[in-house]
């Protein structure tokens, strides 16, 4: 324990000092490194926790272990990292491979094995040190295009293997050439709390940024403001080789060359990553989907990301005084860019805003809140909310396919931390139609979806992660089974697999099981190409015969489609 501690300790100063941690892993790939996603980034709910390594637009690329070690897990899901695989290493690091089209072929064999024994697609694997020991370098996979992924890459992290921490993989010294520094695009400033104004309103103002002999300035000569100000900007890294946009290293505010807002990317822990919604310009990634860094901290953001913080990066703005803005954005390698800007204090006189319309309730975000109309309850854990609210509530009247009035809870723009509960009363639905129930809600383009939810004691009742528009409605239909390459009769000898597109209007595909000849058989989906794959497996069926399939895909609603052939292989 006390060398662990001293070992991380020993860590950390060395990357204090140099931005680079003192271990030496060789690159996972035999191909040059080049980025199309970097540690850090701003992704939906969550920072990017690793680096996504381009392959050259294919899949099929050898993927070998970093470091000597063992395969301490493998894990396969139909989202996420997709086929995945997890290295443990001596030096405390744990090295993990995503996407991955499939695995070198012991690792395969053991992986369908295990999946054979669970009945399951899905897996999650720990194993045991002497499974499968590695030197460095040793070959375990090939890179691919599984899971969450829009495009082959390979998906690389390295955690600490002591707390699982992802650590920021541009600091361990790979060959990644980086000479490009963070850009400036656009600078945000946030009137925070009543009366508070930037050029003589109340709303936040954008400003474009522009490039004047490598210092980053505004074209607008003068901002005003009074009461108190937050800024937040727009800012992306670029690596050498590639044009996607990256995520920025550190971020330093200077007010008056006093520092007063820092952050920095280089660990944190899974259970703090959806805190992102707090460190963005929520309303913004949702309305727009531009990603702002804010340079201030919400109440109830608890991201360890942050270094100084002078009244949570918030400026109290003196009437008449000129303030000196600096916003200075880094990369791993150094690369350093600055804006520049001014902010003079001046007594404006704004309208105070006047309560919303549909205000209904002062939230407190470190106490539990609950809200009932009627037949609606709303009851919101302490801590779901970044900051207090003055929450919102419209009833608006039934639509095509709701069984229900229609809720308008607050706005999607508010981000929401933890789950809350929405029970909506439902009054006459037949007892053996109570289990197809759910909740639906609408995107801003009024397109319905799932919001989950189950039928409770007269009430349909559903876990919630953001706010929007909800009603009750049922899913009776089951998905659809349509064969790519097995109509019934057909000779698929010589095929190497057979294939389906099964797809779920409302509640989603829960369950996929195959039998062939009455044995449960590994049926792989992959969500985002709608696509369900048999690999025909010599070990496991007869060749040259005829088979009978028996497939069965249902919904979250428990509604079942069976697809029924027999074919010969
Ligand atoms: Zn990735």
């Amino acid at each position: 324990m006390r060398r662990l501690t001293l070992l991380l300790l020993s860590q950390l100063f060395t990357l204090q000092a140099s931005g680079q941690r003192e271990v030496s892993f060789q690159p996972p790939l035999k191909i040059p490194m080049y980025l199309s996603g970097n540690f850090g980034e701003i992704r939906s709910d969550h920072f990017h926790s690793g680096i996504d390594i381009k392959t050259r637009g294919t899949t099929g690329q050898h993927v070998s272990s970093i470091e000597n070690g063992y395969v301490s897990r493998i894990k396969i899901q139909t989202n996420g990292y997709g086929k995945s695989i997890y290295v443990a290493h001596p030096n405390g690091y744990t090295s993990v491979y995503g996407h991955l089209d499939r695995y070198r072929p012991d690792i395969a064999a053991y992986v369908k094995n295990v999946q054979y024994q669970r009945r399951s697609h899905g897996v999650d694997i720990y194993l045991k040190p002497e499974q499968f020991p590695l030197k460095k370098g040793a070959f375990l996979a090939y890179s691919g295009n599984s899971g969450s992924s829009s495009g082959p890459h390979l998906h690389f992290e390295i955690r600490t293997t002591g707390n699982q921490h992802p650590t920021n993989v541009l600091e361990y010294g790979f060959d990644i050439e980086d000479l490009v520094a963070p850009r400036f695009l656009s600078l945000y400033l946030y009137p925070e709390g009543r009366g508070s104004s930037v050029n003589g309103s109340a709303e936040k103002l954008t400003l474009k940024i522009v490039s004047e002999n490598g210092i980053y300035a505004i074209q607008e000569e003068i901002i005003t403001a009074s009461g108190t100000l937050g800024f937040g900007v727009e800012v992306f890294d670029y690596l050498n080789g590639a044009s996607n946009r990256c995520g920025v290293y550190t971020f330093e505010l200077f007010v008056d060359d006093e520092l007063t807002y820092s952050h920095r990317m280089d660990e944190f822990s899974f259970s703090e990553t959806r805190y992102i919604n707090a460190h963005i310009d929520y309303a913004e990634r949702i309305r727009s989907g531009t990603k702002v860094h804010r340079l201030s901290r919400l109440p109830n953001d608890r991201l360890r990301i942050y270094g100084k913080l002078v009244k949570d990066g918030i400026l109290e703005v003196e009437e008449n005084r000129m303030y000196s803005i600096r916003v200075v954005a880094t990369d791993v390698a150094g690369n350093r860019s600055e804006l520049k800007f001014h902010v003079t204090g001046k007594k404006e006189n704004i309208s105070i805003d006047s309560t919303h319309p549909d205000f209904v309730k002062s939230m407190k975000y470190d106490k539990p809140n609950r809200f009932k109309d009627g037949d609606v309850t709303v009851e919101i854990p302490a801590n779901a909310l970044y900051q207090d609210l003055e929450f919102r509530y419209q009833r608006l009247p039934r639509s095509i396919g709701t069984l229900s009035d229609v809720f308008q809870l607050h706005t999607p723009e508010t981000p929401v931390h933890l789950s809350y509960t929405l029970s909506i009363k439902t009054d006459s639905v037949e007892p053996s139609l109570r289990g197809k129930l759910l909740l639906i809600t609408y995107d801003h383009e009024n397109e319905v979806s799932s919001a989950g939810g189950e039928y409770l004691d007269g009430a349909v009742v559903a876990s919630l992660r953001s706010f929007g528009k909800f009603a009750i409605s049922l899913d009776t239909i089951a998905p659809e089974i349509i064969p790519l390459n097995g109509s019934s009769g057909k000779d698929l000898s010589g095929k190497k697999t057979l294939r389906f597109t099964i797809r779920d209007d409302l509640s989603g595909i829960e369950k996929y099981e195959g039998y062939i000849d009455n044995s449960w058989a590994l049926f792989e989906f992959d969500p985002k190409n709608d696509l369900l794959t048999y690999t025909f497996d010599s070990e496991r069926i007869t060749v040259n015969t005829s088979h009978e399939l028996e497939l069965y895909v249902s919904d979250a609603k428990g509604n079942v489609n069976l697809f029924h052939t027999i074919f010969s292989w």
